[in-house]
């Protein structure tokens, strides 16, 4: 007969990976996790592809965070490799560091009018500030600093984003706008966090790990609907919302990726890790997989991203898109997952239908876990 568990964890992403450890360590219950895909790690898998190189299947993935806890708390799973990930943006011919900075001044515009709008720059913001592109464009009567707000818009951010998302920026919540900084300062390095590193063994290698325990069961290849309700007590769901409920309100909106592998001679590679082309090519971004692996030798493995519409079923859901009518949608949903809990919670990117980075879907697995299950785990026991 089949085992019995105390809980189901749909999904062996961060999110539900942080999830099945806490409760399997922490708490001391039984988990079986599964998995559609035939590989654990949801999204931020790895793999080495034919030449012996890691990839990322699911597009680069460069961990960053503020939080020393969550920093810590993977740290339990792996050693780290510091890593400041470098991005460089195709713009009239040049390669430019984004998010644009003094640099990507001086490499574009004449050497007085570069002088004159760095001047400019650090008197209204202060020399190191990273203020939004919408903080220019709203500067008032400074026509120096609305200049630079349109240019970085129209050369950095408007192609890139109607190929990303495949509609016109204004289209998208202004929040996508409001997030694009512009860097005060010849600092290159893409992120601002505290704590930036990759898993020194790898993605697949920390989730080996953090799921290696004598009350965690993983079953790969496995769908929600393969698991009959009489094997687990309760579920925390991690796969996409609409799915949950069989699309009953209509499908949320999602934007996927194509991706293109190329394995190249190591002179052939990028500069930095990655190179976004915002207004050539049907593409947007490459990226050099040995900068983020810290992997050398004669070859090199590049990956190209084509944004294409996302089709439930044929494409994976990637991208939440982030307009009003998707969020009225979502909210839809989510009141309809309020309804189940104490039997089943939702948590993680697809099904709290959120963009997170890494961080924050671990982030959302631990609390989860202290706030909801612990709490309901006592409250089952007294
Ligand atoms: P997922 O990783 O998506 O895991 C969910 C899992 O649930 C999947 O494996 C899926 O197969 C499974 N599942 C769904 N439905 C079912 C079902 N019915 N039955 C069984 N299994 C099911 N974050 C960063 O911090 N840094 C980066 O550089 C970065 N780069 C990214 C690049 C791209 C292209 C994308 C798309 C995302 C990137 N992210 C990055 C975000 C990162 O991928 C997420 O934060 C992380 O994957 C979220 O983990 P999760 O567990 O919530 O979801």
């Amino acid at each position: 007969m089949s085992r019995r568990y105390d809980w189901l964890i749909v999904g062996a992403g961060f999110t539900g990976a942080t999830v099945a450890e806490r409760l399997a360590r922490g708490l001391d219950q039984r988990v079986l996790v599964i998995d559609r895909r035939d590989h654990v790690g949801g999204n931020a898998h790895d793999r080495r592809d034919e030449s012996g190189r890691t990839v990322h299947p699911y597009g680069p993935h460069i961990f960053h965070t503020n939080s020393r806890r969550i920093f810590d708390h993977l740290g339990q799973f792996t050693e780290w490799r510091p890593y400041f990930h470098r991005v460089r943006g195709h713009v009239d011919g040049q390669l430019v560091p984004i998010p644009f900075n003094l640099d990507s001044m001086r490499m574009l515009f004449p050497a007085g009018m570069a002088e004159r709008l760095s001047e400019r720059l650090i008197a209204a913001f202060g020399f190191g500030a990273r203020p939004t592109i919408a903080d220019l464009r709203q500067a008032g009567e400074d026509a120096d600093l609305k200049f630079l707000g349109d240019y970085v818009f129209d050369k950095v951010f408007a192609a890139y984003s109607r190929k990303q998302w495949g509609m016109e920026p204004e289209a998208l919540d202004p929040s996508v706008t409001a997030r694009v900084p512009v860097a005060v300062s010849r600092d290159d390095r893409y992120f601002t966090d505290r704590y930036q590193a990759m898993p020194r063994d790898g993605y697949a290698a920390l989730f080996q790990r953090m799921l290696d325990h004598p009350n965690i069961h993983v079953s790969l290849n496995t769908d929600m609907a393969e698991v009959a309700p009489s094997r687990f007590d309760r579920m925390v769901y991690c796969g996409a919302l609409d799915d949950y409920f069989g699309r009953v309100a209509g499908a949320l909106p999602y934007r996927s990726l194509r991706f293109e592998r190329q394995v190249v001679a190591a002179e052939a590679g990028l500069p930095v890790g990655t190179v976004n082309y915002p207004n050539e090519f049907d593409f947007t971004r490459v990226t050099d997989f040995r900068h983020l692996t810290g992997e050398r030798g004669e070859t090199t493995c590049l990956l190209t991203e084509y944004p294409i519409p996302h089709e439930p079923g044929r494409t994976e859901p990637f991208y939440p898109i982030p307009t009003e009518a998707s969020q009225a949608l979502a909210d839809l949903y989510r009141a309809m997952a309020r309804t189940l809990e104490g039997r089943v919670w939702f948590a993680g990117r697809l099904a709290d239908y959120r963009y997170y980075n890494m961080d924050q879907a671990v982030g959302r697995g631990l609390s989860l876990v202290e706030k909801a299950l612990a709490p309901a785990i006592l409250k089952a026991a007294a």
